[in-house]
C-alpha cells in the first residue's frame, strides 16, 4: 500500500484537497467554494465533505493516508490547531480546527498559516530546493513573508513572524489594510496597482487600459500586465514601481536575514521580468555587499498548488 500524505489549502474564496506522495507529486485533488460568508458551522461541514471526498478516492485506489496538513490564511496557534482569527472567514474565531479534523478522520493533523505551508512546499518539493535559508514572498491583494533559517520554518512566540507586507517605506505614504500608512503592501500589492491604474485611467492619460476597460476588461494586476505588453508607457511605468518599491522592502530584509534564496510567488509575481528585474536591481543597488552577493531571487515553482503540496508536508 502506497503511503501518501493529505493537503489542504483553505482560502478565502476556494477550498482545495489533494492527496500528495512523499516526494511532492499531487496523485489526487478535489475543490469546491469557500463560501466563507456562511456560518463557522458550514464551512468547517464543507472542509469535512472535500476531506471525505479524498479519503474515500485513497480507498479507491489503495493508498494509505499518513497525515493532514491545513494551510489556512490567519493566525494559527500550531501546537494545538487552534485558528485563532481569520480574516478572511469571519465568522471564524478561535476554532480547533486540527482537532475537529482529527478526530472526525482518525488521522493526525497539523494546521499552519498559509504563506508558510506555501514556503515549506517551495523548500521541499520547488524552487528552494537544496537551499536552508529561503524567504518566500506572496505578492496578490496582500504581501506575505515565509521565512526558513537553518531548515527550520520560523514562527515567532505569537505566531506572526515575516510580515514583510507591512514595513513601513513611506511616510505619509498609501492607507495600508493593517491601518498604518505606506506599507510595502499599500505600494506594492495587486491593489496599489488597481489603484495606479485607475489614477492613469481618471486622468485620460493611456488609450490602450481605455480600450481594455471599454471591452470589459475588470481592472486587475494581469490588466495592467496586458496593456504593457501592447506597449503602454503608463503601464510599464506603474509595474516597475511596484518592482522597484519590493525591491527596496527585500533589500532591507537581505540584509537582515542573510537568505540564500528569494522565492517570489502569488498572482503579480506572473507579470514575470517587468517586476523580477527591478527588484534585482533595488537589491544590487541597495542591499549590503556580503549578503546581496550570496541571494538569488527566483520566481516560485509550484504555482497555486504550492499551497496543497506545502501543507502536505506539515
Ligand atoms: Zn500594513
Amino acid at each position: 500500500m502506497q503511503k501518501v500524505r493529505m493537503g489542504f489549502d483553505l482560502g478565502g474564496t476556494n477550498m482545495r484537497s489533494a492527496l500528495v506522495s512523499e516526494d511532492g507529486e499531487v496523485i489526487f485533488s478535489n475543490e469546491c467554494e469557500t463560501l466563507a460568508q456562511e456560518e463557522a458551522d458550514k464551512v468547517i461541514n464543507r472542509i469535512k465533505n472535500l476531506i471525505k471526498e479524498s479519503v474515500s478516492k485513497a480507498e479507491e485506489k489503495d493508498l494509505q493516508i499518513q497525515s493532514i496538513g491545513i494551510g489556512v490564511p490567519g493566525v494559527i496557534d500550531t501546537d494545538s490547531g487552534i485558528v485563532k482569527s481569520c480574516p478572511n472567514i469571519p465568522h471564524w474565531k478561535n476554532i480547533e480546527l486540527g482537532k475537529i479534523i482529527s478526530e472526525e478522520f482518525g488521522i493526525k493533523t497539523k494546521v499552519d498559516n498559509d504563506v508558510r505551508v506555501t514556503a515549506l512546499g517551495e523548500y521541499y518539493f520547488g524552487a528552494g530546493k537544496g537551499y536552508k535559508n529561503i524567504l518566500c514572498v506572496a505578492v496578490g491583494t496582500g504581501i506575505g513573508g515565509g521565512i526558513i533559517l537553518n531548515g527550520e520554518i520560523m514562527r515567532g512566540p505569537s505566531q506572526s513572524m515575516g510580515e514583510i507586507g507591512h514595513i513601513t517605506l513611506k511616510k505619509d505614504g498609501p492607507l495600508c489594510g493593517c491601518g498604518n500608512y505606506g506599507c510595502l503592501e499599500s505600494l506594492a500589492s495587486s491593489l496599489a496597482i488597481i489603484r495606479e491604474a485607475k489614477e492613469v485611467l481618471d486622468k485620460g492619460k493611456s488609450e490602450i487600459m481605455e480600450k481594455q476597460l471599454e471591452h470589459g476588461m475588470p481592472i486587475s494586476a494581469y490588466f495592467v500586465t496586458k496593456a504593457l505588453h501592447d506597449g503602454d508607457i503608463e503601464a510599464a511605468r506603474i509595474m516597475r514601481e511596484v518592482g522597484e518599491w519590493l525591491g527596496i522592502g527585500l533589500a532591507s530584509v537581505v540584509n537582515l536575514l542573510n537568505p540564500e534564496i528569494i522565492i517570489i510567488g502569488g498572482g503579480v509575481s506572473l507579470a514575470g521580468n517587468v517586476i523580477f528585474n527591478p527588484v534585482k536591481e533595488e537589491i544590487a543597488k541597495r542591499a549590503l555587499k556580503i549578503p546581496r552577493e550570496l541571494v538569488k531571487v527566483v520566481p516560485a515553482q509550484l504555482g497555486d498548488s504550492a499551497g496543497m503540496i506545502g501543507a502536505s508536508a506539515l
